[in-house]
Parts: structure tokens; sequence; C-alpha cells
């Protein structure tokens, strides 16, 4: 093995952990490369956030044009062009993956471009390139889980979203995640005819109740045909689509059906059993809390070993390991966990961190629900009827805020500084002192004089 080819910390997979721990751990003196396979950054860049929130701005134009109407504006009918946004977005994208390049450039990472895979605990296979190092970093993430059904192999996933510019009328969305109320708020929005499968009596399991309830009343008002209670059981493909039957027995016709069921880690061809990494039935990798597998000088972090599925989190564990394994003492800042603020783009988007009502009573705390749901002034000239829906969970004993909630405008935007307070500790007695900013919807979370509930 020569010199060149061995390394102090090797990193499979250049998405949102793994760019971040390389770097990092680059700047701190180590001698790092990095094997990517794909376009640079991951997920997030390439198939996950960047995409999904620039198709769900393109969305967001169908309700802005209606309602600049309400406010003077004439215009004829608007027409969207599917091939236009996939060619800008693709633009976008290809910038950020330079971006990514020479940030690991930059940093003195040595990129080794292909897939990875173990040859035993310290040896790394690329290509005909094949790598030593010291420690080793896995951050390969995810990829959709497919479904099992009979037809399955007629359904897309989420990555398909990504590379097609062409689509039919009608688009079917199976489950009832982030992704599938994502994707159906962008078809909708882009003007197509969506239906939602989703097994469950209410989508977004683990969210509070009331957004789960309100978002599917308003997605309902917007015409999107949401049906609860059920599971696709077989399709089949006819000439110009699907023919999906579900397992009430109801079938129907759509163009395209869309699987977002969930992620499944990307290990089955990483060789882990030649490096003796133990992994979970679902293909996950289990880590302590400095990121080690039962390996010690292997370490997992992101989608393929974290209990979040998020790339604030994943960039967050890859730092804190960067820091630890190579930083002088005391750098390393461990991961907080708690309050870990999230976002779903549907419409109404969702901003949310903390307990939900129903976890906060689960842990048995005495609480005090506060609860306001009004007409964004935005609607008010279109004559527009949705609503927005804000909740504080607030505990008794302590004052303090357990959980902040919110659906309507701008509220993955609000959620943020939510987030900061809560972190901070903040009580309803801080809450109701601070000084509202107006007129803003945000205004009503220090504003909530009376208690909704006990
Ligand atoms: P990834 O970003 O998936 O990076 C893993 C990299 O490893 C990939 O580039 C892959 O090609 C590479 N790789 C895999 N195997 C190998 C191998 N053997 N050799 C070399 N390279 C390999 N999160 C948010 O916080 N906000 C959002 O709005 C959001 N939206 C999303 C929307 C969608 C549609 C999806 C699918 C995900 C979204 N996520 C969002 C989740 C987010 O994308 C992930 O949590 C994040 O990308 C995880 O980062 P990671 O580094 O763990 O893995
Ligand atoms: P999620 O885990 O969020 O949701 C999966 C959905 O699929 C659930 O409703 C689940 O139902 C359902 N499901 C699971 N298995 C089946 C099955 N066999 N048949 C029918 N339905 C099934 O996964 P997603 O794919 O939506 O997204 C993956 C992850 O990516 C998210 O968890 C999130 O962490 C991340 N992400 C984050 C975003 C953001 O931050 N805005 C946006 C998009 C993704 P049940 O609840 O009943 O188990």
């Amino acid at each position: 093995m020569t010199e060149n080819n061995h390394y102090d910390f090797f990193v499979i997979g250049a998405g949102s952990g793994g760019v971040r721990s390389a770097r990092i751990a680059a700047g701190h003196g180590a001698k790092v490369g990095i094997a990517e396979g794909n376009p640079l950054g991951g997920t997030c860049v390439n198939l996950g956030c960047v995409p999904k929130k620039l198709y769900a701005y393109a969305a967001d134009y169908h309700m802005d044009f209606e309602d600049s109407r309400g406010y003077g504006w004439h215009s004829g009918k608007p027409l969207f062009d599917w091939s236009v946004l996939k060619a800008k977005k693709d633009n976008e994208i290809a910038r950020l993956n330079g971006i990514y390049g020479r940030l690991l450039e930059g940093s003195g990472v040595t990129l080794h471009t292909g897939f990875a895979e173990f040859l035993d605990a310290h040896t790394v296979k690329i290509g005909k390139d094949i790598i030593t190092a010291d420690k080793i970093l896995i951050a390969v993430g995810g990829t959709p889980t497919r479904p099992t059904f009979e037809g399955a192999e007629h359904v897309l996933i989420s990555d398909d979203v990504f590379m097609r510019d062409e689509w039919p009328q009608d688009i079917t969305i199976l489950g009832g995640g982030y992704i599938a109320v994502e994707m159906a708020h962008i078809f909708h929005g882009l003007g197509h005819t969506v239906n939602l499968i989703y097994r469950g009596p209410l989508f977004l399991r683990g969210f509070d109740d009331d957004l789960r309830e309100h978002l599917a009343t308003e997605m309902r008002a917007q015409g999107i045909n949401i049906v609860f209670d059920d599971n696709i059981k077989r399709i089949t493909a006819n000439d110009g689509g699907k023919d999906v039957t579900l397992e009430s027995g109801k079938s129907f016709e759509t163009g395209e059906v869309i699987a977002a069921i969930g992620r499944t880690a990307k290990t089955e061809k990483l060789g882990l059993a030649k490096a003796g990494v133990n992994t979970n039935k679902d293909g996950s990798i289990p880590v302590n809390k400095t990121y080690q597998t039962n390996i010690p000088h292997i370490y997992a972090v992101g989608d393929v070993s974290s209990m979040y599925q998020l790339t604030p989190v994943a960039i967050k564990e890859g730092h804190f390991l960067a820091d630890d394994l190579f930083g002088p003492e005391g750098t390393a800042k461990t991961v907080q966990y708690e309050n870990v603020a999230t976002a779903v783009f549907s419409h109404p988007p969702i901003g949310t961190v903390g307990m939900s009502e129903a976890d906060a009573r689960k842990a048995g705390h005495d609480i005090t629900i506060f609860k306001t749901s009004f007409r964004s002034m935005k609607h008010t000239l279109p004559g527009r009827e949705e609503k927005t829906l804000m909740k504080l969970v607030v505990d008794k004993a302590s004052d303090k805020v357990l959980g902040v909630h919110m659906i309507g405008l701008d509220a993955p935007e609000i959620i943020q500084a939510m987030a900061i307070a809560l972190n901070a500790g903040a009580t309803k007695a801080i809450f109701d002192r601070t000084m509202p900013v107006h007129p803003t919807s945000c205004e009503e979370f220090v504003t909530m004089r009376t208690p909704f509930s006990e």
C-alpha cells in the first residue's frame, strides 16, 4: 500500500453528513479522502430538500396568481411548463454540485469518484482504487423504500419526481409522511389532479394532532382527494396509465403512482460484513453516543444511522465527529436532539418544535393548551378561506413552553426562532411579555392569553 492511498480519515458518501465531516477533519490537519458515486451533495442537494423546495416554490405560485386578483392585478390565465422548471432546477443543482466540489478541494479533501465497498475493516475499494485508513466514516444515507405489492414495479419514487419533465394529469401518491404530503402540494399546485392514499386514519403520524387534522381539512378543501385507512393492493399498467386496486376493494385509474413510504439505509452493497460492522434488520447501522459502530474505528452519521432523517442533523453529527476525532480538546459540541425543529413544505406549510399535546400528556406533564385559528390578513382581499393554526403546549408546574406548533403561511420560517426560545427554556410568561411585531401572523404566539384547554 502506497502512502498516497492511506488516509487518517476516509469518508464514504459526500452528502450532508459526509462532506461536513470531511471538511472539518481536514481543517484540523487530518489527511482526508472521500468517496462518492453520485453528484456531490447527497440526497438533500440532488434528490431532496433543494429540488423539493424549488418545486414547492413553483407550486406556491398557483395560489399567488389566483390571489393577486384580489389585490387588483389582472393578467391572462397563467400557463405552467414542466420542462422549464426541470431545466432551471437542473442548472441550479449543477451549480451547487460545483460549489460542493470546490469546498472539498479547498479544504484539501481528496475525492475518489465511484461507489466504495469494504474489503476489510481498514480497507476500502472504489473502482480500481484501494484505500486504507485509520478511521472510516460511513455516511451513505438512504434510498426510497419500494413497495412490495403486486405490480409494484410500475410505481415511481421521489427520485423520479426530479428526473422527469412530463407528467400525466392524474397523479396518485402513496404514503402519509413528509414526502407524500409535500409531493401532494407540488403536483396539486402545478395543476395536476392528486389522490393521496394513506394506510392509517390520519397522515403525519407523530406530529401534533391539530396540525394533522388541519392539514387534511385544508388539502381536501383545495380539491386533493385524500383516502385514509386504505392501502394499495395491486397495480396493473394499462395503455395510458395505471389501474390501481386498493385493499378495500375500490379501484380507479391514474396516470402515475408515486410511493413515498420511507427510506432504507444504503448499506446493502457496502461489504459491511467484510469489515465486521453490524447492522439493524432494516440495514441501518447502530452507533453509540460518539457515532462509533461496533468496530471502534468505523463510524456512521446521518440517515444511515440517525433517529432523525434531516439534513441539519446529519451535518451536526458529521461536524461533531470530526471535532471529536481530530480537533483540539473541548472543540466537539454534543449534538442536541431535544427540540429539533422541523418543517413540512405542504400547503399550508407546517413548522413544529418540541412536544405535541399527546406526547406531553403521555410524558405525564400537567399541561395548558393555548390555541388560535384565524384567516391570515393576506387571504382577506382575495377571499381565501384558508386558516392558520397556532398552538402552544405549556407545562403548568414550571410554566415552560414544551411545544410550539404552527400550520399556515411562513410557518417553516417562523419556527426556527421558536426553537431558540424553547432551547433557552422560555416560559409562557416570557412569551407574554415579549412585544408583538404587528401586523404579522406570528404575533399571535405572544398574544394568546386565554387557555384553550387543560
Ligand atoms: P445523503 O445526503 O443521502 O448522502 C449520502 C451520499 O452517499 C449520497 O450522495 C450517496 O450517493 C453516497 N453513497 C451511498 N453509498 C455510497 C458508496 N457505497 N460509495 C460512495 N458513496 C456512496 N431534510 C431536511 O432537513 N429538510 C428537507 O426539507 C428535506 N427534504 C427532503 C425531501 C426529500 C424528497 C428527501 C428524499 C429527503 C429530504 N430530506 C430533508 C432529508 C435529507 O435529504 C437527508 O436527511 C440528508 O440528505 C441525509 O444526509 P446524509 O449525509 O446522511 O445522506
Ligand atoms: P416518512 O417516514 O416520513 O413516512 C413514511 C410514510 O409511509 C408513513 O406515512 C408510513 O405510514 C407510510 N408507510 C410505510 N410503509 C408503508 C407501506 N408498506 N405501505 C403503505 N404505507 C407505508 O417517510 P418519507 O418517505 O415521507 O420521508 C423520509 C424521510 O425524509 C422523512 O422521515 C424525513 O425525515 C425526511 N424528509 C424530511 C423533509 C422535511 O424536513 N421537510 C421532507 C421530506 C423528507 P405509518 O405512519 O403508518 O408508519
